[in-house]
């Protein structure tokens, strides 16, 4: 049993760290582009995707390393990179046709094309099986009618895999998978949601109105739609975990940085603040642990669906709290201004509700635990 990385996993890791620190701009208010032209410089924006198609053949952790130390960085820019490969681009990989491969995937991966991925809908976000998006057979192909909220790069992205129902009365079974080009008549992008955090990303609904796929536009077969959502689901949140994982770090490493600076002009901290750093370095620690060895499963293709929603929902509590825990630490004059853990809290926050929010972790996680009792 080893819990350290590989020598090449920490060699790629202090890379991402170096490239994060150097690199990576904080978003700000305005969609990180140039963060994401020099990602796809270094083959960031498709990592895990197969050398034949435009990727860079690394494995699932090497990716989980990188969204943490860009999201370290930029929390904005550490989700459009896990959306655009955890559900933008692994979906052609895993189900796409040769043909869709071949006008897609490649551009995917070298970051000429971004991804989206366009599942919640109003009255269909935990419970995505109820989604009432239509989609018609017609001669051309498919007509999708309906809308898709808070979508990560609605604005941005080239390519968008979307989920329709051919029939709502077939529940999950009659949801399929299209991939939608942005310029599609029929698709209107609507402004980007005002949100608490993660200011450089963009948030948007998209309308579909009668808008036509040709069937070479299905992905997978009809029908399969749901369980290729779900199929992503646990490497979309351990992409996830591994965002709040490099949020909790932000939060930490600012605050120990600044309580060490103190301690070097003669200041004390109290031992309340060392039992609270201590809490939360060990938290961290436990944090990476799950989150790693979740990469691990799923790389090795084992289940890990249980250990993908632990590393998402306790990275993400971690993430919060590490921001709420920390301001503590600081002294009540250094709150004016703009206040680093700031931006850190107001980010991690959403890290508790996307890739299905931790309650809904639990109920994965408490399903498990039963369902091994009862064996
Ligand atoms: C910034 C941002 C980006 C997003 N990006 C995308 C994207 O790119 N693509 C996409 O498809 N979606 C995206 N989403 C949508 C996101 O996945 C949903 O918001 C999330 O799944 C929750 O769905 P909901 O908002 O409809 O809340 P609801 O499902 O209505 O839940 C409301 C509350 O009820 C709780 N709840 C619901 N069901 C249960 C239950 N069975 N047991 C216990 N508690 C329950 C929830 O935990 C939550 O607290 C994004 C959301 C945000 C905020």
């Amino acid at each position: 049993m080893d819990f350290c990385l590989s020598p090449k996993h920490a060699a790629r890791q202090n890379e991402f760290r170096e490239f994060a620190d150097r690199e990576i701009q904080p978003a700000g208010h305005t969609f990180p582009r140039e963060n994401l032209r020099k990602m796809a410089g270094r083959g960031y924006m498709g990592l895990p995707i197969p050398r034949e198609w435009g990727g860079q053949g690394e494995d699932f952790l090497t990716y989980i390393l990188l969204i943490e130390e860009i999201s370290r960085v930029c929390a904005s820019t550490g989700v459009i990179l896990a959306v655009h490969t955890s559900v933008g681009t692994f979906p052609l990989l895993y189900y796409g046709s040769r043909e869709q491969k071949e006008r897609y995937l490649a551009g995917l991966a070298r970051g000429e094309l971004l991804g989206a991925f366009a599942l919640s809908e109003a009255g269909a976000g935990s419970d995505a099986a109820a989604l009432r998006t239509s989609a018609r057979r017609v001669e051309e192909g498919y007509r999708l009618n309906g809308a898709k909220v808070f979508i990560t790069s609605g604005s941005e992205a080239d390519l968008y895999t979307v989920f329709a129902t051919l029939d709502q009365s077939l529940g999950s079974r009659g949801i399929c998978a299209f991939l939608v080009e942005k310029d599609t008549p029929g698709l209107t992008i609507a402004p980007p949601e005002k949100k608490m955090g993660l200011h450089g990303s963009a948030t948007t609904e998209l309308q579909f109105a009668d808008l036509i796929v040709g069937p070479d536009r299905l992905l997978g077969e009809e029908g399969k739609g749901f369980a290729i959502a779900m199929s992503l689901l646990d490497g979309g949140r351990i992409g996830i975990a591994a965002q709040a994982l490099g949020l909790a770090r932000a939060s930490l490493e600012a605050t120990t940085a600044h309580l060490n600076s103190r301690l070097a002009q003669g200041d004390q901290v109290s031992q309340w603040g060392r039992f609270t750093l201590a809490d939360l370095h060990t938290r961290l620690e436990a944090a990476r642990l799950l989150t790693y060895r979740a990469a691990l499963l799923k790389e090795k293709g084992q289940p890990c669906s249980r250990e993908a929603a632990m590393a998402k929902c306790f990275a993400a509590d971690l993430a919060v709290e590490a921001a709420t825990r920390c301001i503590d630490l600081w002294r009540p004059e250094e709150y004016a201004g703009e206040h680093p853990l700031y931006r850190y809290f107001c980010d991690a926050k959403v890290t508790q509700i996307y890739e299905g929010t931790n309650q809904i972790q639990r109920l994965v996680i408490s399903r498990a635990i039963l369902k091994t009792f009862h064996k």
